[in-house]
């Protein structure tokens, strides 16, 4: 098969089906779907709570902006689908898939060979610039953005220091009933132990901006990035990040009330 060749034949890299499924249940979970931009071909939607309860917690999560990372599309869309409850007791912002094309190729780079997570420093990429308008003045609670690694050994965690102490540990807990945490103690140059990377990030240091720094400098939001390892099976991916989204709005909910 070419390298090129769309693989919509596989589920986890059919954005069509995506859609469909996010379609099918935004009305029974309180969200409205909408269109963000066009890029390749392929709208990008996001999902908002439809009436948001003023007292209750703001979750945001981001999957497939790196388009051969495919469980994070499915792992959001399998969580919203299984767990109707949630949506009562979170607001939610979320984007199911921010590099459709990427996704349908299997490909990192969206179709102009950019790499959108170092683009957030950027104006010139239409996407990335929408993307940042519409959050731009909003403040989240937490702030998840799903990723997988190639290298990854098991699960690992970026998490950003942020007011209050680190909560990454808790979803290493979560992930490690399906995979186990990245035994590494350098992990991408970084420090880490028990899969989690817990370090003070500056802008200066790395200047080509990933969505996780204009959400925590920029939106002042809490902003955990997840790994898991691309070359485990799908299912147990899918899986580990399911347990961690759980666990995410059970963290925002432990918050108690906003007011
Ligand atoms: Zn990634």
């Amino acid at each position: 098969m070419s390298h090129l060749q769309p693989l919509e034949a596989y589920h986890a890299h059919n954005y069509q089906r995506l859609v469909k499924r996010w379609r099918k249940i935004e009305k029974s979970r309180n969200l409205c779907m909408h269109l963000l931009a066009e890029a390749g071909g392929y709208p990008i939607y996001y999902l908002e709570s439809r009436s948001p309860n003023p007292h209750c917690r703001w979750f945001y999560c981001s999957a497939g902006i790196h388009g051969d990372e495919a469980a994070g599309p499915e792992a959001l869309i399998q969580w919203a689908e299984t767990a109707k409850k949630i949506f009562q007791e979170v607001n939610v912002l979320l984007f199911p898939c921010l590099n459709p094309w990427g996704l349908v190729h299997n490909l990192r780079q969206d179709s102009h060979g950019n790499d959108l997570n170092r683009t957030y420093h950027d104006e010139s990429v239409p996407q990335t610039a929408e993307h940042k308008r519409l959050i731009t003045g909003r403040e989240f609670d937490l702030a998840l953005f799903l990723h997988e690694d190639y290298d990854a050994r098991g699960v690992y965690i970026y998490e950003i220091p942020f007011k209050s102490p680190f909560i990454a540990d808790r979803f290493i807990a979560a992930s490690s009933q399906h995979i186990p945490p990245d035994p590494r103690g350098v992990i991408e140059g970084a420090r880490a132990r028990g899969g989690l990377i817990q370090r003070k990030v500056s802008p200066r240091l790395m200047p080509l901006a990933p969505e996780a720094f204009f959400l925590h400098f920029s939106l002042n939001s809490r902003s955990v990035t997840i790994e898991t390892p691309s070359e485990f099976h799908i299912d147990q991916r899918v899986a580990a990040q399911v347990a961690i989204l759980h666990q995410a709005v059970k963290y925002c909910c432990s918050l108690g009330s906003r007011e």
